[in-house]
C-alpha cells in the first residue's frame, strides 16, 4: 500500500502531494524525485512486481513531462522552486493502490 503526503514550502507556497521517498503499491514501486525540467517534486515509477507488464523505457521518467532530468530528493527536502526546506509533511493524505 502506497501513501501520499502533502509537503508545503513555507518560503514560496509551492506544495506537492507525493510519497516523500521509496514507496510501493500492489503492483508498482515508486521513488520521489525532483524533475529539473518541471521544477516539481514527483513520484517516479522505478519498478513493477510483474516485470512483464512494463517496458524498461517506461521507468525513471517524470510523470508530467516524461523526461529523465530527475534528481534524488535530498534529506532536507529542498523546494524545487526556491530551494528552501519543505519541512515535515501532512498526512497521509491519500492511499494509492
Ligand atoms: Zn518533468
Ligand atoms: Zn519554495
Amino acid at each position: 500500500m502506497g501513501s501520499h503526503y502533502l509537503f508545503n514550502c513555507p518560503g514560496c507556497g509551492y506544495s506537492a502531494e507525493v510519497s516523500g521517498g521509496p514507496d510501493g503499491g500492489f503492483s508498482s514501486q515508486t521513488e520521489t524525485r525532483v524533475c529539473t525540467a518541471c521544477r516539481e517534486v514527483v513520484d517516479v515509477l522505478v519498478g513493477f512486481r510483474e516485470p512483464a507488464l512494463i517496458q524498461p523505457e517506461d521507468l525513471n521518467r517524470c510523470p508530467e513531462c516524461e523526461g529523465r532530468d530527475l534528481l534524488p530528493w535530498g534529506e532536507s527536502r529542498p523546494c524545487p522552486r526556491c530551494n528552501g526546506a519543505m519541512g515535515d509533511p501532512i498526512g497521509p493524505t491519500r492511499l494509492w493502490d
